[in-house]
């Protein structure tokens, strides 16, 4: 089967300096790292990487040819991601010399995506195919909405977080990932807990304490403890966690054996530096030994 993941594509554009800059004060970088991102890319990546089919669903500006050939040479399916006029998505990230940063996002071509663009590219799509997507981009709740009239299962990372953007799809979704702050501030905004979402599957990612499993029709809560590893650099661990997971599912796994998978990519992960370009093949995460 084939996952189409709708989702962003930024340059992470990683600046040194020696103190991160007062208002009105300018400062000289010590160095600079241009590297792909964007939690859609990533999860592409992701998927791709654990050997699923993966058609991205996104855009690019005209500055954007690098990144798309990037997504390729990891295995995605590039040929559903426009070039418009805006620029491509980046994230401008100043990290000081003790660790600490500020990143300034601009979401670009990412947020510029039309509906007609979204119809067309998931019209060869067969029902039981994934249709994946975050909070990066416009006309989620658009493409969610063909997907799911086109009975594809539809899946849902709720990052960055937008209390009115889950509400809107929640009816459209068979799949809801959350981070356990993503939970609270969706249990705040709605009043229901994970367990009350009217979602068939709902997972809760819990950093190193792993992963919860929500089957809502019965009410049934599994946890599933995290891989031991010592993590040096948590970034891109819950896109990787979900581009593995839906591979999985994907593939035909029952959701144990999913979720078992994707903690295990997402723990090889946070013993690595880096995003996208750093994310594990599947050949990795099998012989991954604890
Ligand atoms: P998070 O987005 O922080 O909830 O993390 C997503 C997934 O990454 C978790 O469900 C774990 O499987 C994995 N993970 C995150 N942090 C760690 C860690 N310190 N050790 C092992 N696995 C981790």
């Amino acid at each position: 089967m084939t996952i189409y993941n709708l989702g962003s594509i930024n340059a992470d554009l990683v600046y040194r300096v020696p103190h991160l800059p007062a208002p009105g004060e300018t400062i000289s970088t010590t160095e600079i790292s241009k590297g792909l991102g964007g939690k859609g890319a990533n999860m592409s990546v992701a998927a791709a990487r654990a050997a699923a089919r993966v058609v991205h669903i996104g855009a690019v500006g005209p500055d954007g040819a690098w990144a798309v050939d990037r997504l390729m040479e990891y295995g995605v399916d590039t040929r559903r991601i426009a070039t418009l006029p805006e620029m491509t998505g980046h994230a401008v990230i100043a990290v000081d010399d003790a660790g600490e940063n500020t990143i300034l996002l601009h979401g670009g071509a990412n947020t510029a995506l039309r509906e007609a663009d979204l119809a067309e590219a998931l019209e060869p799509s067969r029902e039981g195919d994934f249709f994946l997507f975050q909070n990066e981009t416009t006309c989620q709740r658009e493409a969610a909405e063909i997907a799911s009239r086109q009975g594809l299962r539809v899946a849902y990372a709720a990052a960055p977080f937008d209390a009115a953007a889950v509400q809107a799809v929640m009816p459209l979704l068979d799949l809801l990932v959350l981070n356990s702050v993503e939970g609270a501030q969706l249990e705040e905004a709605t009043g229901l807990a994970p367990e009350a979402l009217p979602v068939r599957d709902v997972v809760v990612t819990l950093g190193a304490d792993g992963c919860r499993w929500i089957e809502t029709d019965s009410g049934t809560s599994r946890h599933f403890p995290a891989i031991p590893v010592v993590p040096v650099d948590t970034t891109g661990a819950g896109d990787t966690f979900t581009g593995y997971l839906l591979a999985g599912l994907d593939r035909g796994l029952p959701m144990a054996q999913a979720l078992v998978l994707a903690q295990r990519a997402a723990a090889l992960m946070v013993t690595r530096h880096g995003t996208a370009d750093v994310i594990p093949d599947l050949k990795e995460v099998q012989d991954l030994r604890f």
